[in-house]
């Protein structure tokens, strides 16, 4: 059990609310979303993952007035100059990720390369109303597949076959996706550093 029953992530995205969700249960801790409580998005301005993390979890910690945690990721594809990285939500046109998906197919078609490596970058930040925060990274490499495959998950799950298997992500289980993703990773160091100051 860690010190916080509930805790506030600070997202109006569906898809990580719900792996999020998951990866807390087991700890008994309700998540509370950005959406549950109708606070508003904020602007993401930053440079980096980690900037854009902490302007989300401080607005809402701020909000709140209690400490709340948000993420940041992205996609970023070696052969296009780690594109679309930090701008991946605003690359799909119209916010609809299969167009997204289609776009980045052709973006990287268009450069001829054999090269398809690809990362998955999450941070997440743990922010306090006073500004201090704490950031947690993780990060799961892996390949653009040729054409979109599975329903599972959520934006660009389809294209994105992961080292060592050979599916796409949105052909995981949300278990097996959660044990080994981005952001998965970045929760698992997140809950230990949690774990660590309730002993403390
Ligand atoms: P943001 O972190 O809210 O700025 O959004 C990052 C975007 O990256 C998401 O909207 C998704 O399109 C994409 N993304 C982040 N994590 C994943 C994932 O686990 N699977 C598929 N797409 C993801």
């Amino acid at each position: 059990m860690l010190k916080y029953k509930e805790i506030i992530f600070a997202s109006h995205n569906q898809g990580k609310i719900a792996e999020i969700r998951e990866l807390l249960a087991p700890y008994g801790v309700n998540v509370l979303s950005a959406r549950d409580l109708n606070l508003p998005d904020v602007e993401e301005t930053g440079k980096t993952f980690e900037e854009n993390a902490y302007i989300k979890a401080l607005a809402a910690a701020r909000a709140q007035n209690i400490p709340c945690f948000a993420d940041d990721s992205g996609l970023c594809v070696d052969a296009i100059g780690g594109k679309p990285g930090v701008y991946t939500a605003r690359y799909a046109p119209n916010r609809d990720f299969n167009l997204g998906m289609d776009k980045l197919l052709k973006e990287l078609d268009e450069t001829n390369s054999k090269n398809r490596a690809a990362h998955f970058s999450c941070v997440i930040v743990f922010a306090q109303p006073d500004g201090s925060y704490k950031s947690f990274e993780g990060r799961v490499d892996g390949n653009i597949a040729l054409s979109k495959t599975g329903s599972a998950g959520f934006g660009y799950d389809p294209i994105f076959i992961p080292t060592g298997f050979s599916r796409s992500f949105a052909e995981f289980t949300s278990e097996e996706k959660n044990k080994i993703s981005h952001r998965g990773r970045a929760l698992q160091k997140f809950v230990a550093y949690l774990i660590g100051e309730h002993e403390n």
